[in-house]
């Protein structure tokens, strides 16, 4: 047995694990996983968990086609708290005994590899926003705190108070994983929570946003409510983000290589991370395509204010310091924050594309302009079209036609036995938007049912 299921073996040992939860995550984010005795630890750790992959989701197998076999990182292993005796690793998805292309973990650890043979470390940060709700006795889905009504709801204290349970357990919990929980706040909408850890290695990161929406389902659903990441779950509503800051870091001297504090653009950062926000500009329409990957991911994007007077997601391709209304913002601290990711992103692949995109600003020394200063939620249209500012992708599949031209996210995320990851992603994607396309909506029938 190697090294990393010997350590394996003894912290669960010590941690007294039953159970192994295997898992791995599909196209769409979607966790799988087998329940594996640790009995059973050796089997698990020599030959996988095997998985019919057509069942299991958005994974590039047929009903005809040998087993996924999942193969833990002992590197991801964390306790599941709310089970005594439960741990969860994360998993590389093989096929035959060979990595399987269409494994997005292994997409991400793919680009991570490009990084790394150019000397980068790449570090991502992680805000997942979500909802608490709950059933109503009729099946309506409704906020779960009754009186969290508030037209201005965000950071308010009593909102916070009344989830003070669900809340601190979290908190407590990724604590204990040594995430180092440090804020948890009502968020911008009723009902939304946001509760942040600290930056990590980009696959440690996107393992723990994997491992953490699994948690606030659980304990969620423990205490009778429905907690979702999904982008726009209330027209009227701020929608769920996940906005992800991104910094690249020297792999042979740990130094931090966005950050020059004689910055003449005043915003604290190196030419490297200049020319990183210039690939996450350029490729911004086909970077959406995967960072906002759902149907609902472009109803939450955009100027048109809910309830609460702004929608605090971008509608332009832009960046800027400390300003929320751009889809970069730059607040400090040697990274940048990228807007235009939801909660329904995969986030190794979001990973994975935004680092393809920044790196290939850094090949090309992409000229990212100065920073904007402006709140686009109120600059007029015609001084959007003077400037040549451009807009987000109104809809998934505008997104989706701009990442099949994107020969850089094309050659970042790999190839399958059957063509480009990227063509198959499309065509999933395109699937779901005809799909929803197809159903007649209320909306709908109100605007034509008597108007010819
Ligand atoms: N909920 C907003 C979004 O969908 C973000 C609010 C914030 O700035 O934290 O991006
Ligand atoms: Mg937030």
């Amino acid at each position: 047995m190697s090294q990393g299921t010997d350590e394996l073996r003894s912290k669960a040992e010590k941690d007294k694990v039953e159970f192994f939860f295997a898992m791995f995550v599909d196209m769409h984010g979607k966790p799988c996983a087998k329940l594996v005795p640790a009995e059973a630890l050796d089997v698990l750790m020599s030959g996988g968990a095997g998985f019919a992959g057509f069942a299991a989701g958005a994974i590039g197998q047929s009903p005809a086609d040998p087993d996924l076999v999942a193969v833990p990182d002992p590197a991801s292993y964390t306790l599941a708290p709310w089970q005594p005796g439960l741990a969860v690793v994360q998993c590389d998805v093989h096929v035959e005994g060979a990595p399987w292309p269409y494994s997005p973990r292994l997409i991400l650890k793919q680009v991570l590899e490009v990084a790394k043979s150019r000397g980068f470390v790449y570090q991502v940060g992680c805000e997942a926003e979500y909802f608490l709700l709950r059933r109503t006795p009729e099946g309506r889905l409704v906020i779960a705190d009754e009186v969290d009504s508030l037209e201005l709801p965000c950071y308010d204290a009593k909102a916070l108070t009344r989830m003070y349970n669900h809340v601190t357990t979290v908190s407590k919990y990724m604590n204990q994983f040594g995430w180092a929980n440090y804020a948890n706040d009502h968020e911008d909408a009723n009902g939304q929570f946001e509760q942040n850890f600290r930056h990590a290695d980009a696959l440690t990161t996107a393992d723990r946003v994997v491992f953490f929406r699994y948690m606030v389902h659980t304990l969620a659903q423990q205490a009778g409510m429905t907690a979702t990441f999904m982008p726009k779950p209330f027209t009227h509503l701020t929608g769920n983000g996940l906005h992800m800051h991104s910094s690249l870091w020297d792999e042979a001297t740990g130094a931090e290589l966005f950050v020059d504090s004689a910055d003449p653009r005043g915003l604290g950062l190196s030419e490297t991370a200049y020319h990183f926000i210039g690939g996450l500009l350029d490729h911004a329409s086909s970077l959406a395509a995967i960072t906002c990957p759902s149907v609902n991911s472009y109803k939450r994007m955009g100027v048109g204010a809910p309830l609460s007077g702004a929608t605090w997601a971008p509608a332009y391709v832009t960046y800027g310091g400390n300003n929320r209304t751009q889809m970069l913002r730059v607040s400090g601290g040697g990274s940048v924050e990228n807007r235009a990711c939801d909660g329904a992103a995969n986030p190794y692949l979001a990973m994975a594309a935004q680092l393809a995109a920044g790196l290939d600003g850094i090949d090309r020394r992409a000229d990212p302009g100065e920073p904007n200063r402006d709140n686009l939620y109120e600059l007029p249209s015609e001084e959007i079209a003077r400037r040549g500012i451009r807009s987000l992708p109104p809809t998934l599949l505008h997104a989706i036609e701009a990442l099949t031209g994107n020969d850089i996210l094309r050659q970042a995320l790999g190839k399958t036995a059957d063509g480009d990851y990227i063509d198959y992603y499309a065509s999933v994607k395109r699937r779901e938007f005809l799909a929803w396309h197809a159903v007649v909506s209320e909306a709908e029938v109100d605007r034509y049912l008597t108007l010819f």
